[in-house]
């Protein structure tokens, strides 16, 4: 008698399933990466939204080609469940914020394609580490799906029960409505619908537009000052003061200013302590042209309150920003967008502004505001400078030792000179915009000149990081310097320089340069005023003092 081999091993109760250990391992890596980007509580409410069709990994399919469409779903669905919390994961470090915050929102909404490459291109090593993460998760999760139980699988008792809870728990999440928006189909579904909504929303405001106007009409603004008038308000874009030497910084960053306020003395106020009140540019600009009050108490718009006082608006810009431009910049009677003109386009740096600059200070209207908005040292760092010219790179200063000491990566002390060439780059520009403001015109007529920046940067100040910062100080520590040519300077500017200063309430200032009275006004909120109050704003990270 002979003996046939056996395919199957000749004992023939089923054996314990590598599915079981498949099941164990997918819900485990998912968990892990839902727990990166969820809190405790939400982490198990998003787990337990993925396990049953992990749980399908565990029921015995027999057919191949059914088996091919369960290792597919499987991994799918995983798979969305790991980019839901590596995407979830990256935000939190990179900002601090959840995708549907304001902040998240309104970038994605406000994205195109070149902000999107020299974000890539500044942000890569944060990006890399988190898509390998993804990378080695998608690996193990298709290995697991593989692995699903072809035939009756030996269960242990407590396995069957556990997952009969879970399962149980599961349902319920579904009966729930708050609990299954968490799914991530759900979720980015929704997150989507809101981007495009936003969108709409600023493509045309038109209506929103007239109504300021209308409003600012209502106001009955008056200049109280008899004759012509040419004042240039500089908004730049992510300059921390602390990198100026203007203000201090061991880096000769600011020549050119440093050297006008020398000649200027009295009639250039440098304010050593200012603050901006929010640390990314949609909220800077609404609160620095909208005298820093909430949108539920209806503000004015200060270049709606200066047209309406009979001003002729310009709006000059290095940004290629739709809801800037919609929400701030067609409010003016002129608006010039050279990011936009083709052949600029790229790495447009704002020195290409400067010709308008001059173009508007030379139109014969009586009263003129010129609101000239740059790119500043907003990120990619390298992008803000001619290329070529960096002098802080090639030697070892005080600055760089410091960095050192204070243990900060090599490609943050890299961003750091990049950071400080596109302020010495800076300088030329904002300086050249005050040259220009000071030499136009009769001698006699009275020009005013303001800068600020909207927000501040983290450039390894407090932490190993570069970019916009909600949660460092660095993130709101901003220049603000003001001109005019005063009759007679003022006797003792420098207390004037030491008033803690805030930047969405640069409008009170700014109207008090333009000369503007109107019902509403409020003096004490002009830092050039005797009556001015200080009141701190409250800002999402604690600052010991105002006064430094
Ligand atoms: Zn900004």
């Amino acid at each position: 008698m002979t003996v046939l081999p056996s395919r199957f091993p000749s004992d023939h109760r089923p054996q314990r399933s590598p599915a079981l250990l498949a099941l164990g391992v997918s819900a485990g890596t998912v968990l892990a990466l839902i727990a990166l980007g969820h809190d405790g509580r939400r982490a198990a409410q998003v787990t337990l939204l993925a396990l049953p069709a992990l749980a399908w990994l565990a029921w015995p399919v027999q057919g191949i080609a059914a088996h091919r469409l369960r290792t597919a779903f499987v991994w799918l669905w995983a798979m969305a469940f790991a980019l839901d919390g590596v995407a979830r994961a990256y935000l939190l470090d990179a900002y601090q914020a959840a995708p549907d915050s304001a902040l998240v929102l309104g970038a994605a909404a406000n994205t195109n394609g070149r902000e999107s490459a020299e974000y890539l291109s500044m942000h890569w090593r944060s990006v890399a580490v988190w898509s390998a993460t993804l990378f080695f998760a998608a690996l193990l999760l298709a290995r697991c799906a593989r692995r699903g139980a072809r035939a009756d699988m030996h269960w242990p008792r407590w396995a069957i029960a556990l997952l009969g809870v879970l399962l149980l728990v599961s349902a319920l999440g579904y009966a729930s409505k708050p609990w299954r928006r968490l799914h991530p189909l759900a979720y980015w579904g929704q997150w989507g619908v809101s981007v495009q909504a936003l969108r709409a929303s600023w493509a045309d405001q038109q209506q929103l537009r007239s109504e300021a106007l209308a409003k600012a009409k209502r106001a009955v603004p008056v200049v109280a000052r008899e004759g012509p008038a040419t004042i240039v308000l500089v908004i730049a874009d992510s300059i921390n003061r602390d990198n100026m030497s203007l203000y201090g910084y061991g880096r000769a960053t600011t020549p050119r200013l440093q050297a006008l306020k020398q000649q200027l003395d009295g009639d250039m106020v440098v304010l050593r302590n200012a603050w901006s009140a929010d640390a990314s540019t949609l909220p800077a600009l609404r609160n620095i042209l909208g005298f820093g009050q909430p949108a539920s108490d209806d503000p004015q718009h200060v270049l709606a309150l200066a047209r309406a006082a009979g001003y002729k608006v310009w709006w000059m810009s290095n940004h290629d920003d739709l809801a800037i431009e919609q929400q701030h910049a067609r409010l003016a009677d002129v608006v010039e967008m050279v990011n936009r003109v083709p052949g600029r386009a790229g790495a447009s740096l704002d020195g290409e502004l400067l010709d308008c600059v001059q173009e508007a200070l030379q139109d014969p209207a009586e009263r003129k505001l010129i609101v000239v908005h740059l790119m500043g040292a907003h990120p990619h760092y390298s992008l803000r400078f001619p290329s070529g010219e960096n002098p802080f790179d090639d030697h070892v200063d005080a600055v760089e030792a410091g960095l050192v000491k204070r243990g900060r990566s090599a490609w943050v002390r890299q961003f750091r000179h990049e950071y400080d060439a596109a302020l010495m780059y800076h300088d030329f520009v904002v300086a050249e915009t005050l040259q220009l403001t000071r030499m136009a015109g009769p001698a006699e007529e009275y020009r005013a000149w303001m800068y600020l920046s909207d927000h501040g940067q983290e450039v390894g100040h407090v932490s190993d990081r570069a970019g916009h910062s909600p949660s460092t100080a660095s993130g709101y520590r901003i220049p603000t310097v003001i001109w005019r040519n005063l009759p007679v300077s003022p006797a003792a500017p420098a207390d004037m320089e030491r008033r803690p200063f805030r930047a969405d309430w640069a409008a009170w200032t700014l109207a008090d340069l333009l000369h503007i009275r109107w019902a509403g006004g409020v003096p004490s909120r002009n830092v050039l005023s005797d009556s001015y109050r200080w009141t701190a704003p409250v800002l999402p990270v604690d600052v010991a003092t105002f006064l430094e």
